[in-house]
């Protein structure tokens, strides 16, 4: 319980926006934190999909109070737990559980080449059971309303771990250009490498790619060889070390490249003139 007590001890004391986005299986709150400097770029930072990797949620909380104190452009909604009844379930039971109350997986629950990926099962338990159709899931129905309602520029969903950074699902050549400079950013900030999760589909990142044309990334968070659940003070200190400020810089990248579209168009608009 020390996350999920964390969380509700961080939301209790939180003076700016917030607020239930939804309920878990089992009619846990799920909470969002929302910080506006300026309109836009928006983005969504989600955490704790996965159960057993709930360390996410602890860096989520000092990033939330990061993007609040030092964040200059932009909106940010902070998702630091989605799947809060797993969560317990890995705090309290089973450290290596990964999938909701129901025993589905969430992040292969999306509708994104649903039930295709190659770990995939079709039968409930701790990890890669697909649900019986898309959207099966309280938990994932609340973040696609949340999703669809605020309309974001790009999200970003941690796990745990290997220390990689996921940006591709099948995008077109103009689109995966524009989502791997914005990776290279994020790359570049954590120290993380880029990576690709062949096989793996049905994720919010896949489903934020391929509904939404948005960019989106997963973050594997902490060092490869540190078993899960990752939950040490150390584990923590070195993904906030390496993390911190993420959302400041995905924002200022987002804000660049809009830059970058209005300088072409005014430069093409100039041609025209002549
Ligand atoms: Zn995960």
């Amino acid at each position: 319980m020390e996350v999920l007590d964390a969380l509700y001890k961080f939301y209790k004391q939180f003076k700016g926006r917030k607020g239930v986005f939804g309920y878990s299986a089992l009619s846990r709150p799920l909470y969002y934190f929302d910080i506006k400097k300026t309109e836009r770029p928006l983005v969504i930072v989600q955490c704790s999909i996965h159960a057993r990797e709930y360390i996410t949620t602890a860096f989520c909380l000092k990033e939330i109070a990061d993007f609040e104190k030092k964040g200059k452009f932009g909106r940010a909604v902070f998702i630091p737990c989605l799947n809060p009844d797993g969560v317990d379930i890995a705090e309290r039971i089973d450290p290596l559980y990964k999938a909701n109350a129901n025993g589905v997986d969430l992040n292969v629950n999306f509708p994104a080449r649903w039930g295709t990926g190659i770990k995939n099962v079709r039968k409930s338990g701790s990890e890669n059971y697909v649900g019986s159709r898309p959207f099966s899931e309280p938990e994932t129905r609340a973040i696609r309303d949340l999703t669809i309602s605020i309309r974001p520029d790009a999200t970003i969903s941690y796990h745990t771990k290997g220390e990689e950074i996921y940006y591709s699902f099948y995008q077109e050549c103009e689109r995966e250009k524009r989502d791997l400079r914005l990776a290279k950013l994020l790359s570049v900030h954590t120290g993380y490498k880029i990576g690709s999760a062949l096989g793996s589909c049905g994720g919010y990142k896949d489903w934020c790619i391929e509904e939404l044309k948005i960019p989106a990334f997963t973050i594997e968070a902490g060092k490869e060889k540190t078993a899960h659940p990752l939950k040490s003070k150390g584990a923590l200190r070195d993904i906030v070390k390496k993390n911190k400020g993420i959302t400041r810089r995905l924002i200022g990248g987002l804000k660049d490249y809009e830059r970058k579209i209005y300088e072409n168009r005014d430069k093409r608009s100039e041609k025209g003139k002549g």
